[in-house]
């Protein structure tokens, strides 16, 4: 019975997500989630982006923290409309998105929308929003081994971005292994080799993301 219920949780999450995206589509907005582990840079890299894209954008951001403001209050201090979802949970799910949409009108005024969900590799990729695509974010410093422990959070990536290669050397970890191993588990994301901290890769990720 239990199971049922989980089931059904899952589906209604799935059709807010239908709705969220026809609305955003009806709006002209492209809408981005980035998901990964806390620590990874989803952060770094929205505020790298946002810095980037700010001018050729109206960008807006949600943030899904589940007790704090810092991500949104960074993105702000970027110049970038920001709202925060205080989740309360451990995930972001399609209700959360739809309710914010509703009370926040500036987020329909934009064209392009990040949400950052929740750092936590695990149940955000069982609950979709309705955006266009995931951008999966995964750290090197968080070591070889993450990879094959969240399959779900790599199989669910459209895009994976491997953040901190300027930790490469120092780890004694070679970048292309992790995209390997990427790539075993998930055949068609694309990948990005990453520094928020340097830059690198972020061009890359820009022209993979056609932005
Ligand atoms: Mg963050
Ligand atoms: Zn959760």
């Amino acid at each position: 019975m239990k199971i049922n219920i989980e089931k059904s949780a899952y589906e209604r999450n799935r059709s807010q997500a239908e709705e969220n995206y026809k609305l955003l589509k009806n709006k002209n907005i492209r809408a981005i989630e980035i998901l990964g582990p806390q620590g990874a840079g989803k952060t770094s890299i929205i505020e790298v982006l946002a810095m980037q894209l700010k001018n050729k954008y109206k960008i807006r951001v949600i943030a899904g923290d589940k007790t704090t403001t810092i991500d949104r209050d960074r993105i702000l201090e970027k110049g970038v409309q920001s709202i925060q979802i205080e989740t309360g949970t451990c995930h972001l799910d399609a209700f959360q998105i739809k309710k914010a949409l509703g009370e926040h009108q500036e987020l329909l005024e934009g064209d392009l929308l990040i949400i950052e969900n929740v750092g936590n590799p695990i149940c955000p990729t069982e609950y979709i929003l309705g955006t266009d695509q995931r951008l999966v974010v995964i750290s090197m410093a968080n070591g070889p081994f993450q990879i094959r422990k969240h399959p779900f959070l790599i199989k669910a990536a459209d895009i994976t971005v491997i953040n901190k290669i300027d930790l490469a050397k120092a780890l004694e970890y070679d970048p292309e292994d992790f995209a390997a191993e990427v790539r075993s588990l998930n055949p068609t994301t694309k990948i990005v080799l990453l520094s928020a901290k340097t830059g690198e890769g972020i061009p890359q990720l820009i022209k993979t993301l056609s932005l």
